[in-house]
């Protein structure tokens, strides 16, 4: 789509900078992301609905003559007007209204409504229909096509929505795209019909089917999406088998003993998955391979392991985190472990500056730096190994699919092992993996005794601080975790300050200690360092602690406001507790009243310490573009396509993209551009 793919959304009618950064914030920032924000279902307002045949629960349109327009008193002062025409009658209930609203409503005039039908006091009613009185003498016009109601969680309006898609459509008409998917192979649908059907679909359009995502029109534009990714998968998969790796097949004494030097006996699976990776290592092909495994499976020494063998091979090794705090963890659990072997690991961060800085990017150009642990920040263009023999990346759903293929540019071509503790549904793993070979660490170390979790509403939060208190005296330490909706790092860290000084005021006979994303990294890893020496009883944070942090004695998490987080989310929070020998327990605080569904989901949590049934259990009370928004996925980030719904396309894609690689092409970087193309912006985050 040449012209809408660069074209900037400001260039439409009505969009000004506050509105351009609204859409920004939804991720619209061209015309052809507006035409990929499909609807997330419709309104029928292309006919009249009979008031004798209207059904509580549908939002219909419907017209009829004013009989009477009162006021009621019931539980609550309503206004209540009747309508009715000649099938039958309708009440219409406004709780809100002026006393100009009322005059307005005189009997005998004709009204137009659209509203959802509902049982109430007085037979079936509309509350706060739309409304608007129309003549009897000239019949006024309905909608031609179905109504779209947009996805929206920046403030904008359905009108606004509306009239920017529509512009987009009408854009793409004129300049409709080549077709990359002809014939039947695109359900008999062109990308430009399967556009311009979904924004505005005929009034008799199938809209269970279209719900489902079942449509033709959807179908074609999800199989277009996943044949673009399989085909992007394949090239990252070539170009990398290409240049060949590092074999890495000696060196099993120096792994032995450092096994038997570990203060543990690692678990048969962890065994397994050694032995897994030891094979690919072995290989003059890359290994690209993803361990997964619940939260406290022990992925780490597992990645010790794979490190043992690299740098007993004379290879460099990088371990890269998602956050500071995990960075730091790791580079200490690595330099107890391999102090036996007189490995001292380097870490690297964005903190580290200047001349320290200066001296850890010449250890590691030289090679004196075999281990070096880091953060994003090992990836920056300053950073040159000298023979990087292997990568692992820890919480990779953390980063996009990018971030790690340049990490791997460091080297000739080093093996990759990317770690993850958020279980990942099949289906959705074959996608968003399909580069990958797959390892699971499905069982714990022995001794772990799972956390209780208990839900218990803010009415009780005093005997929830009696319980942390009991807890700390008792020589144990807990996590308080504020959390908060929007992704605001200073938000998030106002709130956990408050909650801090209160907690102090109400517990000053323990020592109460503060992190958050805002601070300076340093105070960030006193503060930690502090609570794993067990200097600090009660660790209040927010959910910067969610990934990785390990601190055996803390057995008690409380977390605040538990609804609004996911459930995969929790999962992971909650697994920061129940690492040592102590029975651990999580209390999860909510806000009364829950929700019946946000009840459902909290209590699923209770329910289970199994990540993968979690996260199940989630797949289906909120369905997969929540469970997997982009943060959670890295690469999973589909405009249209949901594997959920359609995982039985996979096939089909597979064929197709395997015939459009060997027969057509010269198509294949137009399509990875068409869907892919923004990409490119994702890795720079
Ligand atoms: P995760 O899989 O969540 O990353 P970690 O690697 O942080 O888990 O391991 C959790 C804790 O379990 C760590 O303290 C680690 O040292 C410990 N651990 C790992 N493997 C074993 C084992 N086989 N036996 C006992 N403890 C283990
Ligand atoms: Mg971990």
């Amino acid at each position: 789509m040449p012209d809408i793919a660069k074209q900037a959304v400001t260039s439409l009618r009505g969009v000004g900078p506050r509105m351009a950064e609204k859409l920004a914030e939804a991720g619209i920032e061209r015309v052809e992301d507006l035409l990929f924000h499909l609807p997330l279902r419709y309104q029928d307002r292309t006919r009249i609905t009979p008031l004798g045949a209207v059904q509580p629960g549908a939002d219909v349109v419907v017209e009829g003559e004013i009989r009477v327009a009162d006021i009621a008193f019931g539980r609550r002062r309503s206004l209540l007007c009747r309508i009715q025409d000649n099938t039958g009658t309708l009440s219409l209930r406004f709780f809100h209204f002026s006393a100009a609203q009322k005059n307005n409503l005189q009997p005998g005039r004709r009204l137009r409504c659209f509203g959802e039908v509902r049982r109430g006091a007085s037979g079936l009613e509309m509350y706060h229909p739309e409304y608007r009185l129309v003549d009897d003498s000239q019949p006024t016009p309905v909608e031609e096509s179905l109504t779209p109601i947009y996805p929206s969680s920046s403030g904008l309006s359905q009108t606004s929505w509306r009239k920017l898609c529509a512009q987009a459509v009408a854009l793409l008409a004129q300049a409709a795209p080549r077709d990359l998917l002809p014939g039947a192979q695109g359900y008999g649908l062109s990308l430009v019909d399967a556009l311009t059907y979904l924004h505005a679909p005929p009034p008799d359009a199938p809209q269970e089917l279209m719900r489902e995502g079942r449509h033709p029109a959807q179908l074609r534009l999800a199989l277009e999406e996943l044949v673009a990714h399989n085909l992007s998968l394949e090239k990252l998969r070539r170009q990398q088998q290409a240049r060949g790796a590092p074999v890495l097949a000696q060196g099993q004494a120096a792994l032995d003993e450092f096994i038997s030097t570990l203060p543990f006996t690692l678990t048969s699976a962890q065994q397994r998955v050694v032995v897994e990776i030891l094979e690919d290592l072995g290989k003059s092909v890359p290994m690209l391979r993803l361990v997964q495994g619940d939260v406290g499976s022990g992925k780490t020494v597992v990645a010790a392991c794979a490190a043992r063998r690299a740098m007993a091979c004379g290879f460099q090794v990088a371990i890269m985190a998602p956050t500071e705090i995990l960075a730091e963890q790791h580079r200490a659990s690595f330099a107890s472990w391999f102090e036996a072997a007189g490995i001292t690991p380097c870490l690297l961060t964005g903190r580290i500056k200047g001349k320290a800085r200066r001296s850890t990017l010449e250890a590691i150009a030289s090679g004196e730096a075999q281990l070096v642990i880091g953060t994003h920040a090992l990836f920056q263009d300053d950073v040159a190994f000298s023979r990087l023999g292997l990568v692992v990346v820890d919480e990779q759903h953390r980063f996009g699919v990018h971030q790690r293929l340049r990490l791997t540019e460091k080297g000739q071509q080093p093996h990759q092992l990317v770690m993850t503790a958020t279980p990942i549904p099949r289906t959705l793993s074959m996608v968003a993996y399909a580069d990958l070979d797959c390892s699971v660490i499905d069982e714990l170390p022995p001794g772990r005794q799972p956390v209780q979790t208990v839900l218990i509403g803010d009415s009780r939060r005093d005997q929830v601080i009696d319980r942390v208190r009991a807890a700390c005296e008792g020589g144990r330490q807990a996590y308080w975790v504020c959390t908060l909706i929007e992704e605001s790092d200073a938000l998030e860290a106002q709130a956990a300050e408050a909650t801090c000084q209160d907690l102090e005021a109400r517990l000053p006979e323990l020592r109460v200690g503060l992190v958050h994303g805002r601070l300076k990294p340093s105070d960030k890893e006193a503060i930690m360092q502090a609570f794993k020496a067990g200097d600090i009883d009660l660790l209040v944070a927010t959910t910067v602690i969610e990934v990785g942090v390990d601190v055996a004695n803390a057995s008690l998490m409380i977390i605040e406001n538990p609804e609004r987080l996911g459930l995969a989310q929790l999962h992971q929070l909650r697994g920061r507790v129940g690492r040592g020998r102590d029975a651990s327990h999580c209390v999860l605080l909510f806000k009364a009243p829950l929700s019946h569904q946000g009840q459902a989901r909290l209590t699923s949590l209770r329910e289970s310490n199994d990540g993968f049934y979690i996260a199940e259990r989630d797949l289906e009370l909120r369905g997969p573009g929540e469970v997997l928004g982009t943060r959670q996925t890295g690469l999973m980030d589909f405009r249209v396509a949901d594997i959920q719904v359609h995982g039985d396309l996979l096939d089909r894609v597979r064929e197709l993209a395997r015939e459009i690689a060997d027969q057509r092409p010269a198509q294949v970087e137009p399509l990875i551009r068409r869907w892919l193309g923004n990409a490119e912006r994702f890795a720079s985050v």
